[in-house]
């Protein structure tokens, strides 16, 4: 089932950039956050997440096989 992913337009003390989804307790402000698109997996969403910032990382909570650091 596609969900879909945003990214925290803040980034996180160590520059990551984090991917979430709405349920996530960590979901960023309407303000802080970009709305990436559908996506079957996280690993799409980080994909599409890296052409706005590099440094794309997936949220441990909502996103934990994607979160690498
Ligand atoms: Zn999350």
């Amino acid at each position: 089932m596609k969900q879909k992913y945003y990214v925290n337009d803040n980034a996180q003390p160590n520059g990551d950039h984090e991917v979430h989804v709405p349920t996530c307790h960590k979901f960023p402000e309407i303000y802080n956050r970009t709305y990436l698109g559908e996506f079957e997996t996280c690993q799409e969403a980080i994909r599409e997440a890296k052409n706005r910032h590099p440094k794309a990382n997936g949220c441990i909570h909502c996103c934990t096989p994607c979160h690498t650091s």
